[in-house]
Formats: structure tokens, sequence, C-alpha cells
């Protein structure tokens, strides 16, 4: 087992693990040395359990397996599972994002929650083209959480927080036809497109990866 001061440079972090051996107490660290080696084709992200008839492996060296049973090369099932744990994180932190609108309308219906920053909320709203004038703390509140709310179920367009990016990664996005139109609806996408039943992604150039449309089944 490796020494608190093995396992990580940060003082506060040896100084826990530190506590946590002295107390035994497990830790990911004792769990992640429990696993060694961790499997091969898990790491190499070419294992793949998408369906009831997985899981597939695929060998990439050696003579074995070079397709899935539905199909799927290496290639796809590596991208396949990225883009699933990139859905996956995008649900994550946008349902944060969702729980924080619904909040704010809340706080414009008259409930406990306050908002606090006034001049920000006003700066959000003339951000995303909603009129301030005249209006009140209350209205501002549920005019920009309904706003807000919509950009999740948006089926077209672009999703206002875009124009925040860089404006190189803004044209490299428009220039690939990446640019998210709604955050509900890309997760469900990739959810859709990297199941089985799709040995590729349907529309290549949607993701710029150069692959063609092909039928598992
Ligand atoms: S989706 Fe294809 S590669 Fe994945 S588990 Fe099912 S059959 Fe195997």
């Amino acid at each position: 087992m490796k020494t608190p001061s093995q396992r990580s440079v940060d003082p506060a972090s040896i100084e826990m693990l530190t506590r946590t051996a002295a107390e035994n107490i497990d830790t990911a660290w004792d769990r992640a040395e429990a696993q060694q080696p961790q499997c091969g084709f898990g790491s190499l992200g070419l294992c793949c359990r998408n369906c009831a008839m997985g899981p597939c492996r695929i060998d990439p060296f050696g003579d074995g397996p070079k397709e899935g049973i539905c199909g799927a090369t290496a290639d796809i099932i590596a991208a396949r599972n990225l883009s699933r744990m990139v859905a996956c994180g995008s649900a994550a932190h946008s349902d944060h994002g969702r729980d924080i609108a619904h909040a704010l309308l809340l706080a414009g219906q008259g409930s406990d929650y306050k908002v606090k920053d006034e001049a920000k909320l006003r700066r959000l709203a003339a951000e995303w083209g909603i009129a301030v004038a005249d209006k009140n703390v209350s209205q501002l509140a549920v005019e920009v959480a309904r706003a807000a709310l919509a950009q999740f179920g948006q089926q077209d367009g672009e999703l206002a927080f875009v124009k925040r990016a860089p404006t190189p990664t803004q044209k490299r996005w428009r220039d690939e036809d990446v640019v998210p139109r709604g955050i509900d609806r890309e997760v469900v996408e990739i959810l859709h497109r990297t199941h089985m039943g799709f040995r590729t992604f349907s529309s290549a150039a949607r993701l710029g990866c150069g692959a063609t449309r092909t039928w598992a089944c």
C-alpha cells in the first residue's frame, strides 16, 4: 500500500489520508489499489455493454474479435462510450441549472426564495433580449426563469449561452454544425444514436466524424 505522500502531493490530502489510514477508513486510493490491474478492455474504451447481447470486448492487438455482436468496431465502441459519458456529464450539470431556474421561478412567484442580485438579473434579461424597462424584480425573475427553462426543451436554433463562448470556438462549432440546439435534446440524441441498432452515428456531418450511415440490423 502506498503512503499518503506517495498518493498525493497536496498537504491537505496527505493529512486526510494519514487520518483515514489511522482510522481504517477506505478511500478511493485504497479501492483503486485493490483493483490493480484494472480491466484492459475497459481502460481502452473497448468494452461495450450498451445492450443485452453484450458485454462485447474488442481485441485491438491480437487475433480476437474486431467487432461486437451488433457489428460495432473498436472505433465505434470507443466513440460511443465517450459520447455517452459526455451525455451523462451534461445531464448532471444541466440539471443543476434546471434547479436554479426553478428556484428563480419560485422567487418570482412569491415563495421564500429571494433574488439577491437584481442588477445581475437585469443584465441577464437584457442579454437574452427580454425587455427590462418598467418591470419589477418579480416579473423579471419569472420571465428569465421561463426563458431558462425553455432552453431545456428547445428543438432548433442555438442555446443562448453559446454566444458566451470565445468567438473562434463558436465559429468552429458552426462550421462543424455541432452547436447545441437544446439541452435535453442533445443528451437524448446522443443516447439514441449510440444505442444498439446504430453501428455509426446516423448524421456524420452533424458530428463531424466522417463516418457513413450504417445500420446494424
Ligand atoms: S451494442 Fe453491440 S457492441 Fe455493445 S453490447 Fe450490444 S452487441 Fe455488443
